[in-house]
């Protein structure tokens, strides 16, 4: 099929790039005209496992990229609007972007359209998108609307899209629903795996997806109840993990102890610094909204976001107590992006973190293997950047670790010890075991487990015997 995808953000570059791999044929526009020109210089602009090979793959073959957004949008018969949909200072979700493509769709169209709502919107977008295009003069038969939200992970956005959970799709009618199994065809059937070049099944994975039709409202509502409840686990386990720390319980078997309960299950279930990136926070606060607005306090999802927002005080605060005092503390910061395999800073803890402590005094020196370049437009030198993880933390007076790349959970803890003008390590992601740390001799601080410290008489017999 002929597909343009509007948006060459995370969703739109990977939706367009992995709807090329499966067989279509494919633009991707943009308003934003230096992405497009990086896109068509062969830069992936996002860090994605797989998506360069891809790129090369089918860019200038089945996929292309455009800054001709309504010449494309006009040739089209099949458009995914891929744009960003950020939060109001009232909680809901900004349609604007959204509203300026459904505008532009309903006054280009010419022959039939599909238009596939694939950007998280509010219960109703649908009916909003479909009201735009009959006020422009759209006859009904001309066109559909489809629902189809988007689940990816950011970190793993290429294998999600190609090996789903699920596929939702929200129609009106059969022919909306037709065209839509046609897409995702290879998907659906696991065809697409069968392809010497695939890109292989992560492990774990369904072997085909689950195929949920329904209403364009169910379909709304999915993706927004979808990630509501995933942040309202990562902050129960947090409330937990606050819990654990005051009674000396240890969090990570009470994970254990509650996600091998398949009723609960073990993912979302890291206690840490809190969620971030740029769904969770604004979903939450968009489904919020939209509950409002119809007449229903969704309560429970402002104490989620209320125990998000307090993690990263907390750990400040366990910061300060484990130095004593924070200004003028040279500080290693390991991790920058808002969690582990992306190079994406929005609304990170990480970045919050740095800026309390930058605001109390202290000196930060961060690596992160990914998103330097990103904090860099952002922080600009407020911050000092290391070229590896031992550069970061030689002549610190502590190293934290605030992102859970896998890398930072592999470190040579000797090496560590020794880099460290003292031996304190503060972990916002639980990525080591205490007795990691004790064997290495590193005081260290984690969440929802008590803290370890090597006394003075211990630390003073090691360092004897190190000497002698
Ligand atoms: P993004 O901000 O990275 O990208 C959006 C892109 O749309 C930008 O490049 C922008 O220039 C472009 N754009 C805006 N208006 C346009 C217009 N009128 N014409 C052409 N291009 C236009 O956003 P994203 O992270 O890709 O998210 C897009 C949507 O998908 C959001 O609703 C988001 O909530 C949802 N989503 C995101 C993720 C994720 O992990 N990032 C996952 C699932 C769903």
């Amino acid at each position: 099929m002929r597909i343009c995808v509007i948006g060459s953000g995370y969703v739109g570059l990977v939706a367009a790039t992995c709807l090329a791999e499966i067989g279509h044929e494919v633009v991707c526009v943009d308003s934003d005209l230096e992405k497009i020109a990086r896109l068509n210089e062969g830069q992936p602009l996002i860090h994605e496992e797989f998506l360069q090979e891809l790129l090369s793959r089918h860019h200038k073959g089945r996929l292309a990229f455009s800054p001709a957004v309504e010449a494309s949008i006009r040739d089209a018969h099949t458009i995914f609007i891929a744009v960003g949909t950020p939060c109001t200072p009232s909680g809901e979700a900004d349609l604007s972007y959204v509203e300026s493509v459904a505008r532009t769709i309903a006054q280009l169209s010419e022959g039939y359209k599909l238009i596939i709502e694939k950007s998280t919107v509010p219960v109703y977008t649908n009916d909003w998108i479909e009201r735009a295009m009959v006020m422009n003069g759209r006859d009904h038969n001309g066109f559909d609307v489809v629902s189809n939200p988007e689940f990816l992970r950011e970190g793993s956005a290429v294998t999600d899209f190609l090996y789903p959970d699920r596929i939702v799709v929200g129609s009106r009618n059969e022919r909306a629903a037709r065209s839509m199994r046609e897409i995702y065809k290879p998907i659906i059937d696991g065809t697409y795996e069968l392809q010497a070049s695939a890109v292989p099944r992560p492990e774990g994975s369904r072997q085909k997806p689950f195929y949920i039709e329904t209403t364009p409202q169910s379909a709304e509502l999915i993706k927004h109840a979808s990630n509501s409840f995933l942040a309202l686990k990562i902050s129960f386990i947090n409330a937990v993990a606050n819990i654990c720390e005051a009674v000396g319980a240890d969090v990570e078997h009470v994970r254990e102890g509650l996600g091998t309960d398949r009723r609960i299950g073990p993912d979302f279930l890291r206690a840490g610094i809190g969620y971030g990136g740029s769904c969770f926070p604004k979903d939450i606060a968009a489904f919020r909204a939209a509950a409002h607005a119809c007449g229903y306090e969704l309560c429970l999802l402002d104490q989620a976001r209320k125990i998000n927002e307090d993690q990263r005080f907390r750990f400040v605060k366990k910061i300060r107590k484990a130095l004593w005092t924070l200004k003028d503390k040279n500080l290693a910061v390991l991790g920058l992006a808002f969690k582990g395999g992306t190079d994406d800073i929005r609304q990170s803890p990480a970045i919050e973190i740095i800026q309390s402590l930058i605001a109390e005094g202290c000196k930060i020196i961060a690596y992160d293997p990914a998103a330097m370049q990103r904090t860099r437009a952002v922080l600009g030198s407020a911050i000092r950047y290391a070229t590896d993880s031992y550069d970061a933390m030689n002549g610190a007076d502590a190293l934290l670790i605030l992102t859970d790349w896998k890398e930072f959970g592999m470190l040579d803890l000797q090496k560590v010890k020794a880099c460290l003008r003292y031996p304190i390590v503060l972990d916002g992601r639980n990525v080591y075991k205490p007795s990691e740390m004790q064997k290495a001799g590193l005081n260290y601080y984690s969440v929802g487990r008590l803290p370890l410290e090597i006394s003075h008489s211990s630390a003073k017999r090691a360092s004897a015997l190190t000497q002698s």
